[in-house]
């Protein structure tokens, strides 16, 4: 990784805008009740950037109090509270004014992001920032379209009798929203914008590593005229603000994303109460690259399929099965992509790569590398971290891998790839599926017959193909088999938002 000398490892934060430092270096709340509070204890844990390895910022460390609080507030603005009784085209001028004020703040939520989550500036722009823009305009618009469908029954029991039937879609309710920290304010606006939409109220945990962008968007909700209560933000632990909020009894339903271990447990707990849940969980995506494929579209689409975000992806292109004839193709050009991926400082401009979100995060990746290479892998290149304050790792490619390895198993959730050649398209299939998982998959061919009879075959929720990673907000994405129950984004999140109620009028 020689490149990796020219380009700064350390985040310079004179460089980041003065609303940026100024947030930064301000006490932190969590929001309950349309208040700014400390939490109940008065505890606070550090927030470091893991491009240094510095505390950055504290936040208050919420628990079980806070958690209740924050309930009861979104419970009275659910039960009682103007929010859900609205008119629609209410909700939408809230919810337009809320993207207006976030595209306003762009700037300052993509560099705090950047600092608290190690990822470029273009990235948290992009993915963090401009995305939820779209989204909370895409779900205003939603507001206004939510209906039910009539119905004219024949009841042949009651002949001669005259009813009408139809059905309304109203809010689920108060909902406990828990996110991970690859994309924190992204993933938080996913789980905001339909809430709001659909006249639900929630209380949000943000993922401790990064909860700052949460936080700093609690400024907004005010300002675009989101009552009081409507959305609660607790900062926390998994073990305390996150449990808690799932066993409480005033949440209606879970929207969680993160690990499938955590995921099982949270439906573990819910399902006795009947509380629903959405869960978007880990993934190992396959990316099945045939004969025929065009390697100027393949090479750097299947690296960036696991080298965008840093692997830090649940979608994330963690396993490249190539047909042998191209083989020798493909796999070196995805090397050389690998070796000239600039790792550096998130602020710093030309850097392509930063940190891991976290030194236990480096720990985990180098410790998958470490235990493909003693199961027999051949690294073809990286694996290893890069000396410095920052939690880099190498961008990684592991050949002449088997399928029973913990490499080729499970989530690694870092920049490792998995490459295996095939020569048989059932058997490469049979390989794709043969995971837990079943988040995303891609398909790289310019032949538009195995294109149509590959997608049924392949277990996942997305299938993509000549692309991988692509996600749109009209579009709906989520997993099978352990990668979750459910789906985000599009109309399938109105529906997971809402109860469908019947109603039969006798004429
Ligand atoms: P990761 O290992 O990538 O951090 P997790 O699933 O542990 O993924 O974390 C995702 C989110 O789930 C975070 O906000 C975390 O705090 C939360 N979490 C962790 N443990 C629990 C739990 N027992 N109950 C509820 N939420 C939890």
């Amino acid at each position: 990784m020689s490149d990796t000398k020219a380009v700064a490892m350390e985040n310079d934060i004179s460089v980041i805008s003065e609303a940026a430092r100024g947030f930064l270096r301000a006490e932190h709340r969590m929001l309950i009740n349309g208040a700014r509070v400390a939490s109940v204890t008065g505890k606070t844990f550090p927030v470091i950037d893991p491009t240094s390895g510095h505390e950055v910022a504290r936040v208050p460390s919420g628990d079980g109090d806070d958690v209740n609080a924050a309930v009861a507030a979104a419970r009275e603005a659910f039960d009682g509270g103007p929010w859900p009784r609205l008119k629609p085209s209410g909700r939408e001028r809230i919810i337009l004014k809320l993207a207006d004020l976030l595209e306003r703040d762009a700037e300052e939520f993509a560099e705090i992001e950047s600092v608290n989550s190690g990822r470029t500036l273009a990235n948290t722009r992009a993915f963090d920032v401009d995305l939820s823009v779209d989204y909370l305009r895409y779900m205003a618009g939603w507001t206004t379209k939510i209906h039910g469908e009539t119905f004219s029954p024949s009841v042949p029991y009651l002949p001669g009798a005259d009813f009408f039937s139809f059905t309304l879609r109203e809010p689920v309710g108060v909902v406990g929203a828990i996110t991970p920290w690859n994309v924190p304010l992204g993933q938080a606006i996913w789980k905001v914008a339909p809430v709001l939409a659909t006249g639900c109220t929630m209380v949000l945990k943000p993922a401790e590593q990064t909860p700052l962008t949460a936080l700093r968007f609690s400024d907004l909700l005010d300002e675009a005229g989101v009552p009081p209560g409507v959305v609660n933000i607790v900062s926390g632990f998994g073990e305390t603000v996150g449990a808690t909020l799932v066993e409480h009894p005033g949440v209606d339903k879970i929207a969680f994303t993160g690990s499938t271990e955590i995921g099982q447990l949270i439906a573990s707990i819910a399902a006795p109460a009947l509380k629903r849940y959405t869960l978007e969980l880990g993934g190992k995506s396959a990316m099945v690259v045939l004969a025929d494929a065009d390697p100027e579209t393949c090479i750097p689409g299947t690296a960036m399929g696991i080298f965008g975000n840093h692997g830090q992806n649940c979608c994330a292109g963690s396993r490249l099965y190539v047909h042998r004839d191209l083989f020798d193709t493909i796999v070196p050009g995805v090397v050389d992509f690998a070796r000239n991926i600039k790792l550096g400082a998130a602020l710093e401009p030309t850097t392509e790569m930063g940190p891991l979100v976290s030194r236990g995060q480096q720990e985990r990746v180098l410790g998958y590398i470490e235990s493909g290479v003693n199961d027999g892998a051949e690294l073809l290149t990286g694996g290893h971290a890069v000396q410095s304050t920052g939690a880099y790792v190498e961008p990684t490619v592991l050949g002449n891998v088997r399928r029973d390895m913990k490499v080729v198993q499970e989530e690694i959730f870092g920049p490792v790839l998995v490459v295996t050649p095939f020569d048989d398209l059932d058997d490469v299939v049979e390989q794709a599926n043969a995971t837990k998982y079943g988040l995303g998959a891609s398909i790289w061919t310019r032949d538009v017959q195995q294109v149509h009879r590959l997608i049924p075959r392949l277990k996942a929720g997305t299938v993509w193909v000549n692309t991988h990673n692509v996600l749109d907000l009209a579009v709906p994405f989520g997993g099978v088999k352990h990668s979750g129950v459910g789906r985000e984004l599009g109309a399938e999140a109105i529906r997971h938002h809402t109860e469908l109620k019947t109603a039969t009028i006798a004429l």
